[in-house]
C-alpha cells in the first residue's frame, strides 16, 4: 500500500484514538483532525447560549450558523490544536462533563450530522489527513484506502480516561468516568460500527507506541495492495 492519503480512525471513546491520531500524524507529517471537536463545540455553544438540547431544530439551526475552526496550537499548555467556536478559543471548554454528557444528544441528529460530515468532507478531501471519529471509515471518508477501527474494554477505557482527566485535574471518580463511557456507547450506537474493510485492532494492553509500529508495518506489508 502506497502511503495512504487519507487514515481513518474510528471507535468508541476512550479507545485511544486520539493519542494514535496524533501520533500517526506527526510519524506521517499530516494534518492530525479530530473531528469530536466539531460535536463538542456544537453543544457547548448551545448549552452557552441556552438552547434546549432536546430540541432537534434548534440545535440544527445552530449547526448552520456556528463557525467551527481547527487551528494549530496557539498556547503552549499542552493543548495537540485550537478550536474556535464563533472566534472564542473552546479548547478546554470542550472537554466539560457538561459537554461530554449533551454531545451524544446533539450528534444524533441527522440535520447537525449532514452539516458536520460536510465540513469534515472539506478537509479531508485535501489529503495527506488522519481523521478520527466514529464514521469516517463508513460515512465521511468512505473511499479512505486505510481505515482503522479502534477497540478495547469499558475497564480499559475508562482508566485510561480517568487517568488523561486526572492530568487535567478532573478527579471524577473512576466509577463515573466508566458510568459516562457506558452511556456514549450506548447512544453512540447509531453511528459506532467498522467499515467492512477496516482492520479492526484490539488494543488493551497495548502501548500506542506499539500500536504504530504495528500500523506502519501493516502499511509497509500491503505495498503491492
Ligand atoms: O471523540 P469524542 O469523544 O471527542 O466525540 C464526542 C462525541 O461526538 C461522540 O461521543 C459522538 O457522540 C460524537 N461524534 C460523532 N461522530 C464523529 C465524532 C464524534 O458522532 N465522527
Amino acid at each position: 500500500m502506497q502511503q495512504p492519503l487519507v487514515i481513518a480512525i474510528d471507535g468508541p471513546a476512550g479507545a485511544g484514538k486520539s493519542t494514535l491520531g496524533a501520533l500517526l500524524a506527526e510519524r506521517l507529517g499530516y494534518l492530525y483532525f479530530d473531528t469530536g471537536v466539531m460535536y463538542r463545540a456544537l453543544t457547548l455553544v448551545a448549552l452557552q447560549g441556552g438552547v434546549d438540547l432536546d430540541a432537534p431544530e434548534a440545535v440544527e439551526d445552530l449547526a448552520e450558523r456556528i463557525v467551527i475552526e481547527v487551528a494549530p496550537p496557539t498556547e503552549p499548555d499542552g493543548r495537540q490544536y485550537t478550536i474556535f467556536a464563533d472566534g472564542a478559543d473552546v479548547t478546554w471548554a470542550i472537554r466539560s462533563p457538561e459537554v461530554e454528557r449533551g454531545v451524544s444528544v446533539v450528534a444524533r441528529y441527522p440535520g447537525v450530522r449532514r452539516e458536520m460530515v460536510r465540513q469534515q468532507q472539506v478537509i479531508g478531501h485535501r489529503g495527506r489527513v488522519v481523521m478520527v471519529g466514529r464514521d469516517i471509515g463508513t460515512v465521511v471518508m468512505p473511499d479512505a484506502p486505510l481505515k482503522i477501527y479502534l477497540e478495547a474494554s469499558l475497564d480499559e477505557r475508562a482508566r485510561r480516561r480517568a487517568t488523561e482527566r486526572q492530568q487535567q485535574r478532573d478527579m471524577r471518580p473512576l466509577d463515573e468516568v466508566r458510568f459516562d463511557l457506558a452511556r456514549r456507547d450506548e447512544m453512540d450506537g447509531h453511528v459506532l460500527r467498522p467499515a467492512d474493510d477496516a482492520v479492526v485492532l484490539k488494543n488493551d494492553g497495548l502501548s500506542p507506541e506499539a500500536e504504530i509500529d504495528w500500523i506502519i508495518d501493516y502499511i509497509a506489508r500491503n505495498d503491492s495492495a
